[in-house]
C-alpha cells in the first residue's frame, strides 16, 4: 500500500480515500437484536446508490489505491469497498447475484469452524432457543464444560407472540424486556468462553428448552461447496479466524493459531492465498494486530467507523456498520460518513 507517489503527512491532515462498508447477512428476520440482516431490497438499494455516487472498489484495490494517492480529496466521490463478516449463506444465494447484476465487488470474511460444522452461528442459535414465543422452565440451572449457567427466569419465563413483535424493533443500547434481557445476559456469558465449551453448553441450553430446532435457511451458514463457489472475480474470500474469539482475551500464541489455522483452512480450500482478514468483534488490541502480521497478513479490517486515508495502517483498517436502511437513508449516511 505504500507508493512513491505518497505524501506523509500526519493523521490530522491525511488525505481522505474512501470508506469500508461492514455487512454481515443479507435476508429478512423477523428477530434481529443485532443489526446483523439487511433486506434484499434495501442491499441493492444500496448497490444503487453507490454505482451513482461512489467508485466501488475491492477492498485490496482500494487498500493499495489509497497508499498512492496523492489529490483525491473531500471534494471528489468516495472509494467504497462493501465487505460481509461470518459467511452467511444468503450471501451466496442472495447477495451475489445482486453484486453481479449491479457488477460491485465484496469481500467475505469467513470463520472456518461453522463451514465444516454446519447449522447457525451461536448468536443466531441462542436467539432460536430463548427467544421463540412460549413458557420456558423458572429456573435454568446447567453446569458443563467448567461453566455454571444459574438464574432464576422470573418475567421472563412466558414470552408471547406480541412481546416478540416488540422485540424485532430492540436494537443495542435499548432498554430490554425480561427475555431480551436473558438472551443478552446468556449471550455475554457464551461469547467470552472456548468453543467446544460454548457447543456444549448450547446443547445443554437446547435441552432446556425442549429443543433442538433445525437450522434455520434464513440464518444458516455457507457449507464449504458455496464457498468455493462464491469466491471468484467480484467475491474475494477473507479470513475471519477459526471459532471466532475475543482475541485479545486469549494468549497471543492462541490468536496466532485462530488466525494462521484459519487462512490455511480457507487456502486449501479455495486453492489459492487468503491475503485479508477481519477481526471478530473487531476487537484488536496492538498484540492482535501483531499476530495477523505474523500470520502473514497486510489488510485487516476493524469495526472502528474511520475513513481510509493515505496514511492508514493497512492492519488497522476502519469500516462503517451499515443497517437496515432503505437507500435514501443509506445515501445520507454514505454523505454524512464522507464529509463529517
Ligand atoms: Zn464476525
Amino acid at each position: 500500500m505504500l507508493s512513491r507517489l505518497r505524501r506523509r503527512r500526519p493523521d490530522a491532515s491525511a488525505t481522505t480515500f474512501g470508506l469500508v462498508l461492514m455487512y454481515h447477512g443479507i435476508g429478512e428476520v423477523d428477530m434481529d437484536p443485532w443489526g446483523l440482516f439487511v433486506s434484499p431490497a434495501n442491499f441493492e438499494a444500496h448497490l444503487e446508490v453507490l454505482n451513482r455516487t461512489a467508485r466501488p472498489l475491492a477492498l485490496p484495490a482500494l487498500v493499495s489505491a489509497a497508499g498512492g494517492v496523492s489529490t483525491h480529496g473531500n471534494g471528489g466521490q468516495p472509494a467504497v469497498a462493501v465487505t460481509s463478516d461470518d459467511g452467511y449463506a444468503n450471501i451466496a444465494a442472495t447477495a451475489k447475484p445482486l453484486l453481479e447484476r449491479h457488477d460491485i465487488p465484496a469481500t467475505l470474511f469467513a470463520i472456518s469452524a461453522p463451514l465444516t460444522e454446519g447449522g447457525e452461528y451461536w448468536w443466531d442459535e441462542l436467539e432460536a432457543i430463548i427467544l421463540q414465543p412460549g413458557t420456558l422452565p423458572d429456573h435454568l440451572d446447567i453446569e458443563d464444560a467448567g461453566h455454571h449457567l444459574s438464574m432464576p427466569l422470573d418475567a421472563a419465563t412466558t414470552y408471547t407472540p406480541a412481546q416478540r413483535r416488540v422485540d424485532h424493533r430492540f436494537r443495542d443500547g435499548d432498554r430490554p424486556g425480561a427475555r431480551m434481557a436473558l438472551y443478552l445476559r446468556l449471550w455475554a456469558e457464551l461469547r467470552d468462553i472456548g468453543h467446544t465449551a460454548r457447543r456444549r453448553l448450547l446443547d445443554r441450553l437446547w435441552d432446556w428448552a425442549g429443543g433442538p430446532l433445525a437450522p434455520r435457511e434464513s440464518h444458516r451458514n455457507l457449507t464449504i461447496e458455496e464457498l468455493t463457489a462464491l469466491d471468484g472475480e467480484l467475491v474475494t474470500i477473507g479470513g475471519h479466524t477459526m471459532t471466532h474469539p475475543l482475541l485479545p482475551e486469549i494468549s497471543f500464541r492462541r490468536q496466532r493459531r485462530e488466525i494462521i489455522d484459519n487462512k490455511r483452512h480457507l487456502e486449501s480450500i479455495l486453492n489459492r492465498p487468503v491475503d485479508v482478514f477481519s477481526y471478530p468483534f473487531g476487537a484488536h488490541s496492538n498484540e492482535t494486530v501483531a499476530a495477523a502480521r505474523s500470520a502473514g497478513y497486510h489488510v485487516a479490517v476493524t469495526t472502528r467507523p474511520t475513513p481510509v486515508t493515505d496514511t492508514t495502517d493497512g492492519l488497522r483498517i476502519g469500516r462503517f456498520d451499515v443497517k437496515n436502511w432503505d437507500g435514501d437513508e443509506f445515501a445520507r449516511r454514505l454523505d454524512e460518513w464522507w464529509r463529517p
